[in-house]
């Protein structure tokens, strides 16, 4: 009987096989019940039953939805019944950047006088109003902005975080607004996300000591939980958004069941112990389902296993990327445990369809009362019933809170805290204060480029010292400190100075980004930003010690900035007190140390550009400054010279079928130039600024999201603008079927001889730019023969695109990428020009 054995033991593997998959992905009983500081409270409930029995069903789903300020007026609320609107990152009342306290205060009441407006027999629900108050409250003129949670991981110290969340809180109070997005509790594993600074650590043990300390703060813990002084909080984005695949933001989570319980769903465990009120959907897939739509996480996990009874945000249009969803249509979000749709424009036709969905029975009444039943609990908890007119509340419109003196000193103790200092050579640091300094680098003196993204606007790009009132910015404190002491500073950005300083403060760093504009593919920096790595060896060649102050979101390869400077602080993203800074840097008049370092890091950092999945715990751990590493005062530095060769593999991989060169930002290994008669090669920090001569200038503009397009106004005279690599890439095989293809929009015509270029394949565009219809967007292609026919090599290639003209046009440009093979779908494509 072989054969049967045979089968036996087939059948046998076949069904542990079976097992282990199930147990996989469907391992449910190993999740904890978490046991809510906020218990249910009879009242309530015996209440949200009696409001329940009222409404209609248009109340119902009214109340299910979120919508954005810009999209939805008072009479909106009250005609829809919406439970609920944002104001997402840059969106203010009015549209005033500058809206006063009164401003928003004054909105809040309009939608709160109309959401309880009883009218026709309206049963007249409060509205809740949210807000991304993520590292402060951040999108308000005058607020005051901490370091984002990058850095404060590196403090080590919950106490702080609890102070800070609470500052937080009292600041959104004084705007009327009931509830803040935050904290993210996401443990970030790969480093090329553009989100890493959002997250504190890649630690989970560390970031799920932070979480509990922040719902405390929010919130408010004991007696005074959701009393006055505080609001509800959102742990977000549930679940695993820190651990896509390649970093990438709203990207695919492949973790097993294990490593999400026992990595990304640690922030949750205590900050659901601490009471949180609602959870965020996140963006990201789960072994490729959108979380949005896995109501085995949402309902099972979440809700059913560790029994969450407040309710479910979904993430900004999130259920529109659903399988089968628009953002206007999306039953099966509801199904999956989505309480609260996030539909920031579109909500009107989310309503009607999704009233339309109750009716068909798509989605059943019980799940609808059961959303709704969630919401209410979460209203009544907080007291949102009984509050009364925001303006009435306490904190309301009140100038004494907003950006306090009390505030800014806890702010100030956080950006002292989180400095880490990699290296000290020759105990350089701490500085006397009586010395000659001339501080350096485009951060110096940018409250914006210091605080990073989700400052004011979304990128947090486009904001001046000016909108910063009571803020300082790194260059202000230095002064103050070494002025009063009797020391000299001398404020040069490019590094220019008369006099021999005595020391060089160098700061400078990335430009501000968010979400998924600040994707990268590696941790290369002085590709992107050459011009600072210029500036160091300017300071180094004329002998002048350099003490380099690094703003940054994410750890980055950094060896050839370190070896050329004395001491490196990473200062990540400090926020608006960057006085916090020499606090550190500088001694006190008697030449004792003033504060120590006190951060370490939070995130290990890499020893290549290319190790950009690198976390403590690893199984081959091999990072230059491993987790929790931040030198002291007491500490003698024995860092020696570091490799400045940037990649572990042998080079720039060849690539197989596409270059992307330009999405949102340049992206890596390319660089964005301009050039004309001052400079032919002039990097532009960020991809926006102006040539040497000032004939070419570039901005970043809007397209299809917040600035992921640049606009680019030749004034007239010999110029250029164009992208190029370090590395020769090998695109030989793309050369036959290749094409170049971009979203470009022509603003102005040329009124001269206009060229594109690849390589040194020169070919006239005018047949192009002359004719095509004018501020319009449109994608087009162009053949690489095209190109190579006029002398490209693709051989041995490194610039993928280039503008050149003697004469002025403007043009706008997005999404700019090689590919070796021209796409199925149909696309404009431009002839060859002369
Ligand atoms: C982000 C969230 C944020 C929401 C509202 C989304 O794009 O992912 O973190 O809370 O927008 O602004
Ligand atoms: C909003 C952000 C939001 C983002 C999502 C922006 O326009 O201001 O709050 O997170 O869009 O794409």
């Amino acid at each position: 009987m072989p054969s049967l054995r045979k089968n036996f033991l087939y059948f046998v593997l076949l069904c542990l096989f079976i097992l282990s998959c199930a147990t996989a992905s469907t391992n449910q009983a190993s999740w904890p019940y978490i046991q809510s500081a906020i218990k249910k409270d009879p009242k309530i409930e015996k209440k949200i039953q009696k409001i329940l029995s009222q409404m209609s069903l248009e109340e119902k789903v009214g109340q299910m939805v979120q919508a954005e300020i810009k999209h939805a007026s008072a009479d909106d609320i009250k005609k829809y019944h919406l439970g609920s609107i944002l104001n997402g990152g840059g969106s203010f009342p009015n549209n005033n950047k500058k809206a006063s306290l009164k401003d928003w205060v004054s909105l809040a009441d309009a939608y709160y006088l109309a959401s309880t407006d009883k009218t026709g027999g309206r049963v007249g629900i409060p509205v809740i109003w949210g807000t991304d108050a993520v590292h402060g409250h951040n999108n308000v003129f005058g607020a005051t902005i901490f370091p984002h949670n990058i850095g404060l991981g590196a403090m080590r110290n919950p106490l702080l975080i609890e102070k800070i969340a609470k500052a937080t809180a009292t600041e959104v109070l004084a705007t009327g607004i009931d509830w803040i997005f935050a904290p993210t509790v996401a443990v970030v594993r790969n480093d090329r996300w553009g989100r890493t600074y959002e997250g504190y650590s890649e630690d989970p043990a560390l970031v799920k000591s932070y979480a509990a300390a922040m719902i405390n703060g929010i919130q408010g813990k004991g007696k005074e939980t959701l009393s006055a002084n505080h609001l509800v909080s959102t742990v977000k984005h549930f679940i695993a958004d820190g651990g896509t695949n390649n970093g990438v933001d709203q990207g695919n989570n492949l973790s097993s069941e294990q490593e999400l319980m026992e990595i990304h769903a640690q922030g949750y465990f205590s900050a659901l112990k601490a009471g949180a009120q609602t959870v965020m959907a996140s963006f990201n897939s789960w072994h490729g389902k959108k979380v949005h739509g896995n109501k085995y996480l949402l309902t099972e996990v979440l809700k059913n296993k560790m029994g969450f009874d407040g309710f479910v945000i979904g993430d900004w249009n999130g259920h529109g990327q659903v399988k089968g969803c628009s953002n206007v249509s999306c039953p099966q979000a509801i199904n999956a445990g989505v309480d609260m749709i996030m539909v920031p424009q579109d909500w009107k036709k989310l309503i009607q369809n999704t009233i339309g969905q109750v009716k068909s029975g798509e989605i059943s009444m019980d799940r609808i009362n059961d959303a709704v039943m969630r919401i209410l609990r979460v209203k009544l908890r907080t007291g949102l019933f009984i509050r009364g007119l925001p303006s009435k509340r306490k904190y309301a419109a009140d100038n004494k809170v907003v950006g306090s003196l009390e505030h800014r000193s806890i702010a100030r103790q956080a950006v002292r805290e989180s400095l880490v200092l990699l290296k000290n050579k020759n105990s350089i640091l701490p500085l006397d204060r009586k010395l000659n300094v001339v501080v350096a680098g485009s951060g110096a003196n940018d409250i914006g480029r210091q605080s990073g993204g989700w400052t004011l606007t979304w990128q947090g790009t486009g904001n001046i010292n000016s909108e910063f009132p009571g803020a300082t910015s790194i260059y202000d404190g230095i002064e103050n400190v070494v002025k009063s002491a009797g020391g000299s500073t001398h404020l040069s950005l490019d590094g220019n100075f008369k006099i021999n300083p005595d020391v060089a403060i160098v700061v400078f760093g990335e430009i501000p980004y968010a979400e998924g504009q600040g994707d990268i593919t590696d941790l290369l920096y002085n590709w992107k930003y050459p011009r600072d790595l210029e500036l160091l060896n300017r300071f180094k060649s004329k002998g002048i010690p350099v003490v380099s102050v690094f703003i940054t979101g994410r750890p980055l390869w950094m060896n050839t900035e370190i070896n050329r400077s004395d001491a490196f602080v990473v200062a990540w993203l400090p926020g608006s007190e960057g006085v916090g800074i020499s606090d550190v840097l500088f001694k006190k008049e008697d030449g004792s140390v003033n504060h120590d370092f006190k951060g370490k890091l939070s995130f290990s950092w890499p020893k290549f550009a290319d190790q950009t999945l690198v976390n403590f715990g690893d199984k081959k751990y091999n990072p230059l400054f491993s987790y929790g590493y931040g030198l002291t005062y007491k500490d003698i530095d024995r860092l020696g010279v570091l490799s400045e060769v940037p990649f572990a593999s042998a080079n720039i991989p060849t690539p197989k079928d596409e270059v992307k060169v330009f999405k949102g930002r340049t992206l890596s290994p390319f660089v964005n130039y301009v050039g004309d008669r001052a400079n032919w090669k002039f990097p532009l920090n960020g991809d926006v600024g102006a040539s040497a001569a000032g004939l070419v200038s570039v901005i970043a503009i809007d397209k299809d999201i917040q600035e992921d397009a640049r606009q680019v106004t030749f004034h007239g005279g010999d110029s250029n603008y164009y992208f190029q690599s370090q590395s020769n890439l090998n695109l030989s095989k793309f050369v036959t079927t290749g094409v170049l293809k971009l979203d470009i929009r022509v603003d102005k015509r040329p009124n001269n001889e206009a060229n594109i270029l690849m390589g040194t394949g020169k070919m006239n565009f005018n047949h192009y730019l002359n004719v095509t219809s004018l501020k319009k967007w449109e994608t087009i292609t162009v053949d690489l023969k095209c190109f190579a026919d006029k002398g490209a090599d693709f051989t041995n290639f490194n610039m993928p695109l280039s503008f050149a003209t003697f004469g002025s046009m403007q043009i706008s440009l997005a999404n700019v990428e090689v590919l070796a093979k021209k796409p199925k779908s149909k696309i404009k494509k431009v002839r060859c020009g002369n």
